[in-house]
């Protein structure tokens, strides 16, 4: 079981979108899972076996009580009947009280799809009735990590202290990162990698007057019940 739950299309999506503030909350004491719906089988780069080795690597660079894998069709992921119900009992085994999805628009036609699923699973494993043998359960709160879409957040978790870690889950896997792979000839691949993902995060910390931040996304309307005591200076 865990408290927090990030849903995604590939191994090293996560790496790339929310695994600081899921290092921020596991060392805050929560339980936090991460569960990739494809093994990443149709990349250009790697096997599925060798991925889903680099992907429990980074699991533990974060710290993940759990990491599983759905195993649905890499690149051409399909929100259909069986694979949401699959989803929807896996759901209810783990427990999150938040899961964290990809945001509703993506370039990666996985992506989005993961999103739309990921939802339509936390409806599904709230039903009493769906199955005899688990019991129901509705995550609380769904927030939606939303990277590379050009929106403005609903809040940005400040991941200054996690960054660097964050990096290093994303270089365990090296099928994708590793030096050898399509190296440019002006920067080591690491390097780029490093300097891309350090601009998106500055540029979010930016907003909430921290180094590096992880934007989010939600749906509802964000409450707030001190207003003496919010972050984020006006001037
Ligand atoms: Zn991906």
């Amino acid at each position: 079981m865990v408290d927090v739950l990030a849903i995604a299309a590939h191994p090293d999506d996560v790496e790339q979108t929310c695994g600081g503030t899921l290092m921020r909350m596991q060392e805050m004491g929560y339980r936090t899972g991460v569960l990739d719906l494809t093994a990443g089988e149709m990349g250009s780069r790697g096997s599925p076996e060798i991925r889903l080795r680099e992907a429990d690597a980074a699991g533990k660079q974060m710290r993940l009580a759990y990491r599983g894998n759905m195993h649905f069709p890499d690149a051409r992921l399909e929100n259909t009947l069986t694979a949401r119900m699959t989803l929807a009992l896996e759901i209810r085994l783990r427990k999150p009280r938040v899961v964290i999805l990809p945001y509703w628009e993506a370039r990666h036609p996985d992506h989005y799809r993961a999103g739309e699923m990921g939802f339509e699973a936390c409806f599904l494993a709230g039903l009493k009735k769906l199955d005899a043998h688990s019991d129901a359960h509705r995550p609380f709160k769904v927030l939606y990590s939303s990277l590379y879409a050009n929106v403005t957040p609903s809040f940005v978790v400040d991941i200054t202290a996690y960054f660097e870690r964050r990096m290093a889950a994303l270089l365990c896997y090296e099928s994708q990162y590793g030096e050898s792979t399509e190296a440019s000839s002006l920067f080591p691949q690491a390097q780029e990698i490093h300097e891309r993902h350090a601009a998106i995060a500055r540029f979010y910390g930016n907003l909430i007057g921290a180094k590096y931040g992880e934007p989010f996304v939600v749906k509802e309307t964000m409450r707030v019940d001190d207003v003496v005591s919010m972050g984020v200076r006006s001037f």
